[in-house]
């Protein structure tokens, strides 16, 4: 789960990490206050979205008088930011964060991740600031530093100051870079964060360092036990298809294809999408229904995966085991008879209740495409898309 920046930012001001005053505002006037209340001569106006790259599409704007403040944040509030990770369509602005300008002498890159090869938090830093760090490490890998953090101890002061020296910070900016590592490490460990990233992390005018930007995403399935982060959630920036589905007990990942996947079991799914994409078909999404489903939720399966234009055929898969095959069938048959269906549906069923499933669905008058295993059902699939394209 991702979080706006101003919402990592307050959390990481608790935590001792030193980031710049400013506050979230949701209209003009209120972001004139904002940048009225803290003073100053220079702001920087920020949409929030969960997306980064907002610099490059006019997402972040430098203002010098109050007036310059409400002009920024009207053209923000309320239009569609498009950034190179938002995709053409953008993303609703619906509030800014208002800060105090920095003066940037140096931009840094600092952040952590779960390393699942060594299985550790691990800290990634650069000089090459401000800029994708993804980019960085393609194209100047040298340039970007890793080191892992064993959990027994924790972040020790001799690695942050190793990484400090790395980047080139000097003098007093060791110790402060270290105290930064440090609160920064302490944050993700207590509130199960999978990502924080500081870029850039800034030199200022005095040499002091400040978090000028701060990106966080946190554990889904930790969120029971972290309160204070669930809290955070914003679902105006989930695909509501997925909130809908998290709703019905159902794991559902909106993907870019137009093959729609009804499967139990993650397992299955991840197979499922394998043998559509091994046809040169593209899944269109990832639906868990589960274990022990039943038809209701079969039928909110469908209704999730229909909401989904570019779905152009659908692949039930099911490797019944605590599943019975026959509940899936009467869920598919309901499902025909409740909603408007207009695309093919292809079926595979195996498992418990195999033969009582399969009457079902020939008995039911509904133009069901059968299979017999997997890959007869992903060729059929591919062969149903070419007839009708
Ligand atoms: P992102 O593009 O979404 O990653 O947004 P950032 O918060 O990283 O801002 C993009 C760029 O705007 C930064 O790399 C800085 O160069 C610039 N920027 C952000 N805050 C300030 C500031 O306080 N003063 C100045 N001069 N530039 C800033
Ligand atoms: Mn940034």
């Amino acid at each position: 789960m991702n979080i706006h920046e101003y919402q990592t930012k307050e959390l990481l001001r608790g935590y001792g990490v030193p980031v710049p005053e400013g506050r979230v505002a949701h209209n003009v006037d209120n972001a004139a206050t904002v940048a009225d209340e803290l003073g100053g001569e220079r702001w920087v106006v920020k949409a929030q979205i969960h997306a980064g790259g907002r610099g490059k599409g006019g997402g972040v704007k430098v203002a010098s008088s109050l007036d310059e403040v409400r002009h920024f944040a009207d053209q923000m509030i309320g239009s569609h930011l498009v950034t190179p990770q938002t995709g053409p369509e953008g993303r609703l602005v619906q509030r800014v964060l208002v800060e105090q300008a920095s003066n940037i002498r140096q931009e840094y890159y600092l952040g952590l991740v779960i390393d699942r090869a060594t299985q550790r938090i691990t800290v990634i830093a650069s000089a090459s600031g401000g800029m994708n760090i993804e980019e960085v490490a393609k194209t100047d890998p040298d340039r970007v530093i890793r080191e892992a953090i064993d959990p027994a101890v924790g972040l020790m002061s001799f690695q942050c100051r190793k990484i400090a020296a790395n980047i080139g910070l000097q003098g007093r900016q060791i110790g402060e870079a270290a105290k930064l590592m440090k609160a920064l490490y302490r944050c993700f460990r207590d509130k199960d964060a999978l990502l924080a990233e500081i870029n850039p992390l800034a030199e200022v005018e005095d040499g002091s360092l400040i978090a000028l930007d701060a990106k966080m995403s946190f554990d889904g399935n930790a969120l029971y036990r972290r309160p204070q982060i669930t809290e955070l959630r914003d679902f105006d920036e989930e695909d509501p298809k997925e909130v809908e589905a998290t709703g019905h007990g159902l794991n559902y990942i909106a993907l870019d294809g137009n093959v729609g996947c009804i499967v139990n079991g993650a397992g299955l799914a991840m197979a499922t999408m394998d043998a559509i994409s091994f046809h040169n078909g593209k899944p269109a999404n990832f639906l868990d229904v589960g274990g022990g489903a039943s038809p209701e939720k079969v039928g909110n399966a469908f209704r999730i995966v229909l909401q989904d234009p570019n779905v152009k055929i659908i692949l039930v898969n099911i490797f019944a085991g605590i599943n019975r095959c026959d509940w899936i069938a009467e869920g598919l048959v309901q499902a025909m008879r409740d909603q408007q269906i207009d695309v093919p549906i292809v079926v595979r069923l195996a498992g418990t209740n195999v033969e009582k499933g399969g009457p079902i669905l020939a008995e039911s008058g509904f133009p069901f495409i059968m299979a017999d295993n997997l890959d007869d059902a992903a060729t059929k699939v591919m062969a149903t898309l070419e007839a009708s394209a």
